[in-house]
């Protein structure tokens, strides 16, 4: 314990732990200590015991994907009945209602999708900023951007900046999982993007002055130490995207500046959810999160912010994250599709999470994703629908088909034959 005595107290002096010093942490300290180290770095990175959380709607645009990851189990093969793409109106009619709950961001994440060409995602966003200036969009993580460059056979920077030129505002963090490549191969997740590719899309997105964030999916087949080499690896790319030049720097030709206002904005981390998944197996427990979020902020010192993730551990949970180094509560989540379809829908609107927040001690603040302060709850401005239940992209048997599909070749022999048989029909 003399070694765990010695890392708390480097870690209590604001000192950086290194993969042994981690490696031990997370093995052998009580859970009560790790909590206290990683509230005591909250305390110091966001003084004044602010807890922040955005009102943003998660649409998932298709759930056809070729990628069959063995871990989800929201994806429907190409040609299946209960396959959807999202008609541009239905998701025009979704920004709709989550500007009517006070939100301004849509998280567009959808399948690997053969038959959505990167000209449909760039009419995509061209119509949302064309209908909503300021609305933003976080939108397609990094394997939705390996996939578009497969497809549009461009490089990551010229689909980063194609999508950039019609109204990309950030990437979210999504398809991580663990970034080894051992445990990528056991999930069936190395071909849709290798580790290094994951991070290779939020280098060139940091280059381009996005931000970007982080997350793990932890609990399924990786070893602790890897959990830590994914954090490590976070941090690697962290140092060097915040010591880049500043993308107006670089455009002026000014001396490059160092700046911890780039890179990602945030570290997300959720335990596999097992249910109806090819892989199977259990679901790792409430005090093995907080050990991890712990960990993710005691180990990543350059990240400013950790979010809970109550969407997997439930309210309950999501409430204690705050104090295992968590300083942010995430989306009030307006529809969810991904972790649902794996057997957690929990939902918590904006007064139930404002609640959870000042009942642990904190005061509530609305933000943006830039983790700017936007304002106090907007159910105490004006009165907003109380959600108590959430949404889905698609109602159970709704298996209509956007118009706008047909201006758009399609690749897959599936979709190549429904238009055929659309068209004797017709
Ligand atoms: S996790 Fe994403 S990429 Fe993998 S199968 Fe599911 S939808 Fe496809």
């Amino acid at each position: 314990m003399q070694a765990i005595h010695d890392i708390a107290h480097k870690v209590r002096r604001g000192g950086r732990v290194d993969r042994d010093e981690a490696i031990a942490l997370y093995r052998d300290a009580p859970t009560a200590l790790l909590g206290e180290l990683a509230d005591g770095i909250r305390a110091r990175k966001h003084p004044g015991r602010l807890v922040t959380y955005i009102i943003d709607r998660n649409v998932n645009y298709t759930n056809v994907c070729v990628a069959r990851c063995n871990f989800c189990a929201f994806y429907r093969p190409v040609g299946s009945q209960e396959g959807y793409v999202l008609g541009f109106d239905e998701i025009f009619r979704k920004i709709d209602e989550t500007i009517e709950l006070g939100g301004g961001q849509l998280l567009l994440q959808g399948g690997h999708n053969p038959d959505l060409p990167l000209e449909w995602y760039e009419d995509l966003f061209r119509g949302v900023k064309a209908r909503y200036p300021d609305f933003k969009l976080h939108a397609l993580s990094p394997p939705e951007v390996i996939h578009l460059t497969r497809m549009s056979r461009l490089s990551i920077a010229e689909v980063i900046d194609r999508l950039v030129a019609v109204g990309l505002d950030s990437i979210p963090g999504g398809g991580a999982e663990i970034l080894v490549d051992r445990v990528r191969k056991i999930l069936n997740c190395y071909n849709k993007a290798t580790g290094d590719e994951w991070l290779d899309v939020m280098r060139h997105a940091h280059r381009a002055g996005l931000r970007t964030t982080a997350t793990m999916m932890y609990g399924h087949v990786e070893t602790p130490a890897e959990r830590l080499e994914h954090m490590l690896r976070l941090r690697e790319l962290q140092d060097e995207s915040q010591g880049l030049p500043a993308v107006a720097s670089a455009k002026t030709g000014l001396p490059a500046v160092a700046s911890a206002k780039a890179g990602f904005t945030a570290f997300i981390t959720w335990s596999y959810q097992p249910e109806h998944t090819e892989l199977g197996g259990f679901e790792a427990t409430g005090v093995e999160y907080l050990r991890t979020l712990a960990m993710g902020r005691i180990v990543l010192d350059n990240f400013d912010n950790m979010q809970a993730s109550w969407v997997t551990q439930g309210g309950k949970v999501g409430q204690l994250s705050l104090a295992y180094g968590a300083n942010d509560m995430g989306s009030v989540m307006i529809e969810e599709n991904v972790v649902r379809a794996a057997g957690a829908a929990f939902c918590m609107d904006e007064i139930e999470i404002v609640r959870n927040i000042e009942n642990a001690g904190f005061t509530a603040k609305r933000r943006n994703m830039h983790y700017e302060i936007l304002g106090d709850p907007v159910f105490r401005e004006r009165d907003v629908p109380r959600m108590l239940a959430l949404a889905v992209a698609r109602h159970d048997g709704d298996t209509s088909r956007p118009a706008e599909l047909a201006s758009y070749a399609a690749r897959s022999a599936a979709e190549k034959r429904l238009r055929r048989s659309d068209l004797s029909e017709g």
